[in-house]
Order: C-alpha cells, then sequence, then structure tokens
C-alpha cells in the first residue's frame, strides 16, 4: 500500500510560552481550518456543549484535547492538541502516545520551565522526535546562547540553531535562516512578519548591511559565526531518533518563524512510525487496518450521551463503513459516521491513513487504550494508565442514586478522566486522580451530565497498585489484605496503599509480586 503523506505531531510547552498563539497561526499559514475546542456534533447547537466548556473559559484552560490538521505542498499535517494545564497531565501523557513528533515551544526570556521538562521526559520516553521553537523574539529575551545551551544541558540533547534572530526585543531586525541564507524581516508599524524575505548568498553578503543597522549586522554575523561552528551540525538519523533537535527562533505572535517550522516538519518530521504492540510492532506498511484510541471525549451533548473516541490509525486504509473490532468488548462494530478533522466544520471521513486521527461516535463501548483492528490478532502497548496520586471517597447525598453514581463513574473512567476502584469491603467507591482539577471536572460532570450530587471525603489510602503475579501468590496476598483491596473498572486486582512506605513494605513481603504504578493497556 502506497501511504500518502502524514505528519502527526503535538506541540509541548509550558503554560504561557506561546502554544495557542503558534498553533493558530500554523493553522492560518496552512490554509486551515480547525480551532481548537471546535469539536462539534454535527447539528448540535453551541449552547448544549458550551456548558461543559464553562469550566475551560472559567479557568482559562483547555481541558479537552482536539485535533487540528492542514495540508501543504501535498502533506497532510495532523496536530493534536495537549492541555496545557498541569492538573491534566495525564491525558496529555495519553496524547503524546498517538504523535510521531513534537514541537517544543519555550519562551526565549523563560527557557526549560517545569511543564516542559515534564512533557519532555514522556517525549524522550517513547523517543519522539523534537523540533524546538524559541518564541517570542520579538520581546526581550535572553541570551539565544544561554537559551541553546540551557536546552542541552536540561535536557541532554544536542541542539542545532538552524535560525538567528538579528537582535531581540526593541532592537528586533530579523531572522536569518541558515539554511536558506534568507533574511525575514517585520514591515510597518506593528513589526509583524508579512512576507518580507531576502535572498542573499551567505552571512558575508556585502549586500546585507542595506537591510540591517550596522549594529544589527555586526551582532548577526558574530552570534551566526558562533551558533553555526560551536554547535553540532544537523543529523537526520540522530533527531529521528530524539537525540538531536533542531531549534528555529521566532515569534508566534508576529508569525516570525511559522514558516520555517511548516517546512522542517515536512522535511525533517517522521512520517508515521511503527508502534509497538503485541505479539510484534505494528508497521504502518501492514495491509488491513489497526489503531488504537488514545482519548474519549464526551462533552459534545450532554442529552445524548455522545461521546467521541479519538482513534489514532496504525496501519491499512480506512473507509466508512468497515467493521472493527474493540479489544476491549471483542465484538465487532460497524464505524458509519467516522470524523476526520477536517474543514471548518468536522467531515464525514471516506478514507484515512496512518497518522490520521478518526473520531468514532460511540455511546461507551469505546474506551482509552482499546485496540481496533480488522483482524483482531493485535494489540497496542504503551498506553500507560497512572497511578493516581490522590484519592478521595465518594459519598453520595442522596443515596437513592447509587445506581447513576456507579454509572457515572464507569463512564468516567472510560473516559480517563478519573480511574475509580471498588473496594473489597464497604459499599464507598473510591476515585483516583493524578491532580486536583480533575476532582473539581468530576463533580461538576456528575451534577450536569448524571445529575448526581456527590462529595467527595478524605479516603484512608493514599496510593494505588495494581497487583501481578503467579495465581497463587496473588490469590493468598488478596486472602490476608482484604481490607486493602479493591478492583479497577476491569477486574484487575489493586491494593489500595495508606503510603509509600507501605508499599515498599508489602514489597518487601512478597518479592514474587509486583505492585506496579502504571498499568499498561
Ligand atoms: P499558551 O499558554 O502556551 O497557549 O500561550 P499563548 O499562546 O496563550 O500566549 C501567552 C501570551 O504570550 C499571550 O499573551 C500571547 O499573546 C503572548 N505571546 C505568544 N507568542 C508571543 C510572541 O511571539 N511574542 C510576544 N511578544 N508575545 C507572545
Amino acid at each position: 500500500m502506497t501511504i500518502p503523506s502524514r505528519r502527526t505531531f503535538a506541540i509541548i510547552s509550558h503554560p504561557d510560552a506561546g502554544k495557542t498563539t503558534l498553533t493558530e497561526k500554523l493553522l492560518l499559514e496552512g490554509g486551515a481550518i480547525h480551532l481548537a475546542g471546535e469539536v462539534k456534533a454535527r447539528g448540535a447547537n453551541r449552547r448544549a456543549r458550551s456548558d461543559w466548556m464553562k469550566i475551560e473559559q472559567q479557568r482559562g484552560i483547555s481541558v479537552t484535547s482536539s485535533v487540528m490538521t492542514f495540508e501543504r505542498d501535498g502533506i497532510t499535517f495532523n496536530l493534536l492538541d495537549t492541555p496545557g494545564h498541569e492538573d491534566f497531565s495525564e491525558d496529555t501523557y495519553r496524547t503524546l502516545t498517538a504523535v510521531d513528533s513534537a514541537v517544543m515551544v519555550i519562551d526565549a526570556a523563560k527557557g526549560i520551565e517545569p511543564q516542559t521538562r515534564k512533557l519532555f521526559e514522556v517525549c524522550r520516553m517513547r523517543n519522539v522526535p523534537i523540533i524546538t521553537f524559541i518564541n517570542k523574539v520579538d520581546r526581550e529575551g535572553r541570551d539565544p546562547f544561554e537559551t541553546i545551551d540551557e536546552v542541552a544541558d536540561a535536557l541532554a540533547l544536542d541542539v542545532v540553531p538552524m535560525s538567528w534572530p538579528a537582535g531581540m526585543g526593541g532592537e528586533f531586525e530579523g531572522i536569518y535562516d541558515f539554511a536558506t541564507n534568507r533574511l525575514m524581516q517585520p514591515t510597518g508599524p506593528s513589526k509583524e512578519f508579512e512576507g518580507a524575505r531576502h535572498q542573499f548568498t551567505g552571512l558575508d553578503d556585502a549586500t546585507l548591511a542595506a537591510r540591517l543597522s550596522p549594529r544589527a549586522l555586526a551582532r548577526l554575523r558574530e552570534e551566526a559565526e558562533l551558533a553555526q561552528g560551536g554547535y553540532s551540525g544537523f543529523d537526520l538519523a540522530a533527531y529521528r531518533h530524539g537525540d538531536l533537535t533542531p531549534a528555529y527562533f521566532g515569534s508566534a505572535l508576529k508569525k516570525f518563524g511559522v514558516t520555517e517550522l511548516i517546512d522542517a516538519l515536512a522535511a525533517y518530521a517522521p512520517p508515521p512510525r511503527p508502534q509497538p504492540a503485541e505479539p510484534a510492532p505494528v508497521e504502518p506498511e501492514r495491509a488491513d487496518v489497526t489503531g488504537f484510541i488514545f482519548k474519549v471525549q464526551a462533552n459534545m451533548d450532554p442529552q445524548h450521551r455522545d461521546r467521541i473516541a479519538f482513534m489514532r490509525l496504525c496501519s491499512g486504509k480506512f473507509r466508512r463503513g468497515m467493521k472493527l473490532t474493540p479489544s476491549g468488548s471483542g465484538k465487532p462494530i460497524a464505524v458509519h459516521s467516522p470524523i476526520l478533522f477536517f474543514a471548518q466544520d468536522r467531515e464525514i471521513a471516506d478514507e484515512a491513513y496512518p497518522g490520521d486521527i478518526i473520531g468514532i461516535p460511540n455511546h461507551g463501548t469505546l474506551r482509552v487504550g482499546d485496540t481496533l483492528s480488522e483482524r483482531a490478532d493485535v494489540r497496542f502497548t504503551g498506553l500507560p494508565n497512572f497511578a493516581p496520586e490522590i484519592l478521595r471517597r465518594v459519598a453520595l447525598k442522596d443515596p437513592t442514586k447509587t445506581k447513576q453514581l456507579r454509572k457515572a463513574l464507569d463512564d468516567l473512567s472510560e473516559e480517563g478522566v478519573i480511574q475509580v476502584f471498588y473496594p473489597e469491603f464497604g459499599s464507598q467507591w473510591i476515585v483516583g486522580v493524578v491532580g486536583q482539577l480533575q476532582l473539581e471536572v468530576l463533580i461538576s460532570r456528575l451534577e450536569a451530565e448524571y445529575k448526581v450530587e456527590a462529595v467527595l471525603e478524605a479516603s484512608p489510602f493514599d496510593t494505588a497498585r495494581w497487583i501481578a503475579g503467579p495465581d497463587a501468590a496473588v490469590k493468598s496476598f488478596i486472602e490476608f489484605n482484604r481490607s486493602s483491596l479493591a478492583t479497577d473498572r476491569d477486574g484487575n486486582h489493586v491494593f489500595l496503599a495508606k503510603s509509600a512506605w507501605d508499599v515498599g513494605y508489602q514489597q518487601e513481603r512478597h518479592p514474587d509480586l509486583t505492585f506496579s504504578a502504571t498499568r499498561e493497556r
């Protein structure tokens, strides 16, 4: 099968570095399309979906992930949005399992920030190649060398400057691209980039003096020489392996560096990569359709409980109406109205290829981590379930609503919003999250969508671990520790621990068992 060209990527950054601005500019440049959060049910009115969006607005964060697509020079770019807020790292992590590369946006004045580093670690775990975009050069920033060295030291990456700013902040006069020997310059009082590109033969080209002030020119020549001489050259294999990052300077706000970034993604970023799976990794060239669900979003229309499962297609040519078997239920489903994230409104997809994301409407049959495949002979691995860092007991204000609560908790854990644990003893269910904000989301969705009023109480447990090992050992552990045992929504045994010490203690006493903080699905 010939696979059409795809670049499926995400932008990682610390809040405020400029991810949203850069996303908008990429989409504008790419002639798109589809802005964050605008995944809406066909025909559903705006009011219906806005209930849930209120949380986002009030907090000024994006809780949901969505997919944005644009095309250029015959390549389709799929940009997966990752929620920027720290508390939603779990969701973000999962989204990063569905991309082939990432763009790391760094604020030129701030350098590497905590969230950048965390997200970077996830990319590193999976050898996701990264292009660095050093943003906001139109403002006073740090010395560019400082930023580059920081990326190199903090992230243990080889950094290759691909362009260089001619001055920054008030002295900013443009950006010089090393590969093309072109200088991009601001136009008019807004100092935006409006396409003023000037071609030179090199940095020693005498005609550069006509474009830059003597001061800016002298500085550019001096710094560019150091930048090109002092760092390793660009090496595609090292980049693709995640050991080297090409770095571009830019200003998302003023549209500098955006074209170069798209060009770099087109030229260097990997097309769909083989995906870890059992019994063997899945190559994109494989003929039959396979994919996995990395995200389920329910905030479409609360009345209809409509959910969209986001599937990353890993192999084969997907056609509308085809039957795929989810690894969860094992019952084939016909995908009649898949969504491709094209154009102004979502479009019904007729075909999709490896690297594409398809939205599959369903009523809860599809869950995060599910594999979907034509032949049901493969299972993708590596979508982690993280050990919750916060556990809470759920108490109902109206005890007659137990059934509704159970349904809600099952639904929301299927979506990956929370994890739910059903203790062996006692009737109070326990929810686990990795960030505080998820608890607020839980309470507000219970009320809005399920009409269940609940309060969250302190739980006697501090963390949870999935137990595995030889059957007899597991069984005997369960016998002796029933008061600390629960099952997750799939019936797996979970040890609820009172502290990290408790986990260590049990591990020491039961060397034949494993107590895992993540469960790969
Ligand atoms: P996000 O939190 O990473 O999505 O960041 P935003 O895109 O919302 O940007 C945060 C703030 O930085 C906003 O006020 C933007 O207008 C501003 N900003 C983003 N990019 C640039 C830039 O290139 N130059 C300047 N001066 N400001 C920028």
